[in-house]
């Protein structure tokens, strides 16, 4: 039997293979394969540049960029974060033994409420790690505030905030660091991957340390891990990067598509006016869970896979050991499905999702 072919909510950009072979075939040369080798150092000065922070690390993951993140600040007590993101947030966060401490989100634009921080600080809250949702930027400039005035740290899971801009700045120029994750389904991929970036010299200098072991030249310098990441994946990194334009842009012709067939039926995420968006994700809102289910079963049905990102809201998750209610978030769980949108996604195929969408409310 013959399958369909299905259209998953996601589906990683691959290049030309020509243009990716013509970069291994320097290592051929080189054989220079790892150990911040010259594609790593080349890919980490053009994220800086593009992305608008001094320093940028290329690491083997984002979700190690948010534990090196963590451990270079020091930080072992309670983290305030959201309970609305991808599980990663959370674990890293539990990983390095510290505690986090939801606070609910804006129902406005799903990131983590400014409003709602300041109760949730106690003597022992040292950090606070937003997370700029499906690429939309938190209210940056209310956290910066929070966090100055209670002596916090701030470190922003930007994960899905690749290229987002806010008041005319990189949404990674805000907060002490940012972590990035180029995994294969995010808007920019090195297949496996993520970054540190930062503006702080002595901070980039500590995360290099700890990304290598701690090993300095002949000498153990301090206590590190194995971050580093390979010359294969840089050379994805740089085949990608070039096409990173063109990428956002048809993106961005798939959403406004979305948008005209789906507008008045569907809440969205709000997204203010001061920010240059990088069409992540395409997130919808529905009236209630079973119109949700309803329209996810009409779509799988058709051989299109949706996902419900984020669900549950994570402090629910079974191994906290706490229960801390968030209502907001909760909520928002339960209702909210992302639509497939990828480079290759054509747009015949999303006016055929949007309209399933449409008929099945
Ligand atoms: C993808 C993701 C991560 C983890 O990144 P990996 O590169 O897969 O380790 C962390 N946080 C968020 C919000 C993510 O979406």
């Amino acid at each position: 039997m013959k399958h369909a072919k299905k259209i998953l909510v996601t589906q990683s950009y691959l290049p030309p293979l020509t243009d990716y072979v013509s970069y291994l075939k320097t290592l051929w040369g080189t054989k220079w394969l790892t150990n911040n080798g010259a594609l790593v150092q080349e890919l980490e000065q053009k994220l800086a540049d593009y992305l608008g922070v001094k320093h940028v690390l290329y690491l083997s993951n984002g979700t190690i960029a948010i534990q090196l993140a963590l451990k270079a600040l020091g930080i072992t007590g309670e983290v305030i974060t959201t309970p609305f993101t991808y599980v990663a947030t959370t674990t890293s966060i539990l990983w390095e033994n510290c505690t986090p401490v939801f606070v609910d989100i804006d129902p406005k634009t799903y990131c983590l409420d400014p409003k709602k921080i300041e109760a949730a600080i106690t003597p022992k809250t040292q950090a606070i790690m937003p997370v700029h949702v499906y690429g939309y930027p938190c209210d940056v400039e209310a956290i910066e505030h929070i966090a100055k005035k209670h002596h916090l740290r701030v470190i922003y899971d930007a994960a899905h905030a690749f290229g987002t801009k806010v008041n005319g700045r990189s949404v990674l120029s805000y907060g002490d660091v940012s972590s990035l994750s180029f995994h294969a389904t995010k808007l920019f991929h090195t297949i496996e991957g993520g970054a540190v970036a930062t503006n702080d010299d002595a901070l980039a200098k500590k995360m290099a340390y700890y990304r290598s072991f701690g090993h300095v030249g002949d000498d153990y310098y301090m206590m590190g891990i194995n971050a580093k990441n390979s010359e294969f994946h840089a050379a994805m990194g740089l085949t990608i990067f070039p096409k990173v334009p063109a990428i956002i842009k048809h993106r961005k012709a798939l959403v406004e598509l979305y948008d005209t067939i789906l507008d008045g039926v569907l809440f969205r995420p709000e997204i203010s006016k001061n920010v240059i968006y990088n069409y992540a994700y395409y997130p919808v809102l529905f009236t209630e869970e079973s119109v949700l289910l309803k329209v996810k079963a009409a779509l799988e049905a058709h051989n299109i896979i949706p996902r419900r990102y984020f669900y549950p809201s994570l402090n629910t998750l079974s191994y906290l050991g706490t229960s801390q209610s968030c209502p907001v978030s909760e909520d928002i769980a339960r209702r909210v499905l992302c639509l497939p949108l990828f480079y290759d996604l054509k747009k015949s195929e999303v006016q055929k999702i949007a309209k399933l969408v449409r008929k099945n409310l």
